[in-house]
């Protein structure tokens, strides 16, 4: 599957479902009311869309959502994906469940896990994410590391909110051997109201961090969504990225696509355009991906309306 500016599409980001149990400010309100799960994709229609994708060239799957551990068939989901072919199979999560399914998890065929993680002060943290639940997931990022996964940390860099806990991130990165990302928060959804008071670009994170941290840049993929760098201080190495989105996009190396669960494949996060792929023979679904893929910008576009948990961060 590649397009006519030369990007190969192998990675798909399925979007479980959009309910959370968390409200990270620049995600979703308070009082967000989330569709039925009623109308979306049944176990059997996730096995038989992920097959045919993976037939046409797909070799990693990250669940996402929402938050996919709340989903009520999340196990039996990720039973179906685990018997697929892929090089990777990826969970991104609040974290919040996570102790519940790591026996689970060891046993299925996810290796690497995200977890977001804004802040590292219980105050900040639920300010954040309106949830009183820094602690539990504190010890579940701690315990993923500690059952062999790959842990890596998402924080969204917050002007005033959690800027200032750069330093504590990456002395985080070196004491527990974990990669945090540090995310621009993107033109998205609730990120968009927030954005002039909060936005940090990666730039300014990475001058601050000069100023007490020698950086080695890393070699990274080519359609890696982050660049990366390992931080040194005194004894302390931090393996630290970032996540550019909104100054450095990567659009024109992206090699994503989104399933929705309601069964839409969307080229992109930042374009409302897609095609149900519900009860399509193998034959068609090439057919509808030359079609999609084609609609994929190799370019930013500014800013999306549609909040980040419908479209599956
Ligand atoms: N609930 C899970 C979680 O939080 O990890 C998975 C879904 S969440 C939508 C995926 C990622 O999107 C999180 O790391 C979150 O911080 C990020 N995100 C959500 N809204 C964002 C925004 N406006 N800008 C940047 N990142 C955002
Ligand atoms: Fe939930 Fe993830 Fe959105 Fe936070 S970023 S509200 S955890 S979906």
């Amino acid at each position: 599957m590649q397009d006519r500016y030369g990007r190969k599409f192998t990675k798909l980001r399925l979007n479980l479902l959009d309910a959370c149990n968390m409200r990270c400010l620049y995600c979703m309100p308070e009082n967000q009311t989330f569709s039925n799960l009623e109308n979306s994709l049944s176990v059997d229609e996730i096995k038989s869309i992920t097959q045919s994708l993976s037939l046409s060239g797909i070799e990693e799957i990250r669940i996402t959502g929402g938050e996919p551990l709340l989903h009520p068939k999340f196990k039996q989901i990720v039973n179906e994906l685990s018997k697929l072919s892929l090089k990777k199979l990826g969970l991104t999560t609040n974290a919040i469940l996570l102790d519940k399914y790591i026996p689970f998890l060891k046993e299925s065929n996810i290796t690497h896990i995200n977890i977001s993680l804004d802040s590292l002060k219980e105050a900040s943290f639920k300010f954040i994410t309106k949830r009183d639940c820094f602690h539990k997931v504190l010890d579940n990022i701690l315990l993923a590391k500690a059952n062999g996964f790959i842990v890596k940390i998402n924080m969204v860099m917050m002007k005033n909110l959690n800027f200032e806990e750069i330093e504590d991130f990456l002395k985080f990165s070196s004491d527990n051997d974990i990669e945090v990302r540090f995310l621009e928060m993107m033109k998205v959804g609730h990120g968009i109201p927030h954005f002039d008071r909060h936005f940090v670009s990666a730039d300014d994170a990475i001058k601050k961090i000069k100023k007490g941290w020698n950086l080695k840049k890393m070699q990274m993929p080519k359609d890696s969504t982050s660049f990366n760098y390992m931080a040194g201080k005194e004894n302390m190495k931090a393996n630290i990225g970032f996540i550019a989105s909104e100054t450095k996009p990567f659009c024109s190396d992206c090699s994503r696509l989104r399933l929705t669960n309601k069964g839409v494949l969307r080229p992109c996060m930042m374009v409302n355009e897609g095609v149900s792929v519900n009860n399509k023979s193998d034959e068609d679904l090439k057919l509808t991906l030359q079609e999609l893929i084609y609609k994929k910008p190799n370019y930013r576009i500014e800013q999306n309306p549609l909040t980040m948990n419908e479209i599956g961060g």
